[in-house]
C-alpha cells in the first residue's frame, strides 16, 4: 500500500496508475507494480467462488437388491450416527426408484 506524498491519503490503483482521491495526485505504476495489483485482484476474485455440494454428491455403487422394485444396483455411503463410539451406519439407495434404507452392522 502506498500513500500520497502531498496529503498522506492512501493511493488507490486505477487503470495503470495510483490515484489520490484527496488531492488528485497521480503516480504511474511500473510494469512490476502493475503485475502486483493484477495478482491481488485475481486472488480476491477466487475467494468469491461458491462451492456447491453437487460436486461431491456421488456415491459408489454396489450390487444388492432393492426390496421395492427388484433393482440390483444400489448406491451406498457410511454415516457416523450421533455418538462417536457407535458403529457407522451404512445407507443404501436404489439407483432406479430412489428407495433409501439403512443397515447397522
Ligand atoms: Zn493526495
Ligand atoms: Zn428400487
Amino acid at each position: 500500500m502506498e500513500f500520497c506524498p502531498n496529503c498522506g491519503k492512501v493511493l488507490l490503483p486505477k487503470k495503470g496508475i495510483l490515484h489520490c482521491y484527496g488531492c488528485n495526485y497521480e503516480k504511474k505504476l511500473s510494469d512490476d507494480e502493475k503485475q502486483d495489483y493484477v495478482i491481488n485482484k485475481d486472488v480476491s476474485d477466487k475467494q468469491n467462488i461458491i462451492v456447491t455440494d453437487d460436486s461431491i454428491n456421488t456415491h459408489p455403487t454396489t450390487r444388492g437388491l432393492c426390496y421395492r422394485c427388484g433393482n440390483r444396483e444400489l448406491e451406498w455411503w457410511m454415516v457416523q450416527m450421533h455418538r462417536s463410539d457407535e458403529a457407522e451406519t451404512r445407507f443404501y439407495r436404489c439407483t432406479k426408484c430412489g428407495n433409501t434404507w439403512r443397515r447397522s452392522n
